[in-house]
């Protein structure tokens, strides 16, 4: 029988890395609302327990925050140990802790004169890793510690990765991020292939842009109006607008719920129909 609501989330073990951030935030809050028991994992301990303290208050509900480095296995495997302590064996994991630096940045979008500086040849290497290693070793150690628990069980597993439009097409700049996005899509789908057996789920959301700490110096100016690159992005979304963190709820409620019980391996875009329009 169709279960027609997002009841059989309620009390399953949710774990969210970067779970303190905005879309994080959101996601937690759309989670808790259906009553899941929550762990919000992220490297700002402060920003987790807040949250998880203002959820339980709300929505009586079991959460905690906890601290840890997705990057660190053993910071993570620590994680777990308190997660399991504190609410029992995990049910979802969705990996959320992600982002874009400067220093992975390159000044100019395209190469218009044999310049340089600021361009592809002058990237920080050690820049490139760093978002290219929490980007996709943040989701992959994470998924191999926390997931762990799915493995032999009766109740089926979910995991959710957090994607991004870079990784259908590269946007300009952030060749790190992009190819770090592009290989969570890529890993989505080998997992799914590899954990269907298991009755573990493996799945991933696209968001398009949303104005979050790890994107406002590309897309706003000081004084809040859009920079020239925020403004081709209004441009290029047929909605014309950028995300709030709430629209991302429903396709997350969806992708963890049993509603979604025979998809595995895809990515979603939430983005406004940014992915669709070519732009003419
Ligand atoms: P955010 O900066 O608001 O949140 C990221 C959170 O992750 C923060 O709370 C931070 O403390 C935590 N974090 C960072 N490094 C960590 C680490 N090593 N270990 C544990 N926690 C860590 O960013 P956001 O915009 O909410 O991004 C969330 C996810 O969504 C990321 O994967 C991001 O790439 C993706 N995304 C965002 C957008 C957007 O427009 N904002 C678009 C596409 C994809």
């Amino acid at each position: 029988m169709m279960n027609y609501s997002f009841n059989d989330l309620s009390n399953k073990v949710t774990v969210i890395t970067g779970g303190a951030g905005v879309i994080g935030k959101s996601i937690c809050t759309a989670l808790a609302a259906c009553k899941a028991k929550l762990a919000i994992v992220d490297l700002n301990l402060d920003n987790a327990k807040a949250l998880a303290d203002q959820l339980q208050e709300e929505h009586g509900i079991e959460a905690i925050g906890v601290a840890a480095n997705v990057l660190n296995k053993e910071s993570l495997n620590t994680a777990k140990k308190e997660i399991n302590e504190a609410l029992g064996s995990i049910d979802i994991l969705i990996n959320g802790a992600g982002g874009n630096h400067p220093k992975a940045t390159t000044q100019v979008e395209q190469m218009v004169s044999d310049e340089l500086e600021g361009s592809f040849f002058d990237l920080d290497t050690e820049g490139f890793d760093f978002v290219f290693d929490l980007n996709f070793k943040g989701t992959l150690l994470p998924t191999m510690v926390f997931s762990k628990d799915m493995i032999g069980k009766e109740n089926k597993g979910v995991i959710l990765n957090i994607s991004s439009m870079n990784a259908f097409k590269p946007l300009t700049k952030i060749p790190a991020y992009s190819a770090a996005k592009a290989s969570i899509n890529n890993f989505t789908e080998w997992l799914a292939t590899h954990l269907a057996p298991q009755n573990v789920r493996v799945n991933s959301l696209a968001p398009g842009f949303f104005i979050t700490d790890q994107n406002r110096f590309l897309v706003t100016k000081e004084d809040g109006s859009f920079t020239e690159r925020g403004q081709k992005i209004m441009n290029g979304t047929p909605m014309g607008k950028f995300g709030e963190p709430d629209d991302i709820q429903g396709t997350v409620l969806y992708l963890c719920s049993d509603i979604s019980s025979f998809v595995t391996g895809i990515c979603i875009p939430v983005d406004g129909g940014y992915n669709c329009f070519s732009g003419v």
